[in-house]
């Protein structure tokens, strides 16, 4: 039987990559596969109003059902930045610039728990939301471990696997990861209200 075809609203190629992994039950397809390749403006303040912008621009453009992904690092220390700001904290969109950064205002600070946040909504044309939030906690490391991943996971030391997200293989990651415990959380209902 054909996948059925769900519609995600992230130009982000390392989240598309790991959300095919974890839901190889559908046939998922970027917003920018669509035709138009525009940004969507994340003007939230949290992960759940940014994961609803997403998914709600998207599903109401194009009529059809979609899934969004926000997520981010949050560091203790840092009273929880850089938070829904994570992928423009050091304000060039670069993540090596993003984990200088991190590191640099970490410098001497003995408490560096952190944990990943993954807020997913998923948004149907008739205006229906259901929302799941995944977490995984760990801490930041003095200096990049392991080059697999993207964004922060070679300076994010998982208690989950106790090593960095740099050094785990994609199965290690998805199987503890915040999108990981997300998606799971969202894939039954994602089934039941998906027509094919
Ligand atoms: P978003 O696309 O606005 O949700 O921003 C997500 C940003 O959070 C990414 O650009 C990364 O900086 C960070 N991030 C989210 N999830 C992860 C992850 O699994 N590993 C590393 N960084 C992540």
């Amino acid at each position: 039987m054909d996948k059925k075809i769900l519609i995600l609203a992230s130009g982000n190629k390392a989240k598309m990559k790991e959300i095919k992994e974890l839901l190889p039950e559908f046939k998922i397809v970027g917003y920018k596969e669509l035709g138009e390749d525009f940004e969507i403006e994340e003007t939230g303040k949290t992960f759940y109003e940014n994961a609803l912008i997403k998914a709600k621009t998207i599903a109401e453009k194009y009529g059809l059902p979609t899934l969004s992904d926000d997520s981010g690092l949050c560091v203790k220390a840092l009273g929880g930045a850089p938070g829904v700001y994570s992928a423009r904290y050091a304000g060039t969109g670069n993540d090596e610039d993003n984990n200088r950064l991190l590191l640099k205002n970490l410098e001497g600070v003995k408490d560096r728990a952190a944990k990943f946040v993954c807020c997913t909504v998923f948004y149907l044309p008739d205006g229906k939301i259901f929302t799941e939030t995944g977490e995984t906690e760990g801490e930041i490391l003095e200096k990049e471990e392991g080059e697999n991943g993207f964004g922060y996971d070679p300076v994010f030391y998982s208690y989950d696997l106790k090593k960095s997200f740099g050094n785990a293989c994609g199965e290690e990651k998805n199987a503890v990861s915040h999108r990981g415990r997300a998606m799971n959380k969202i894939a039954a209902i994602i089934s039941e209200n998906l027509k094919s």
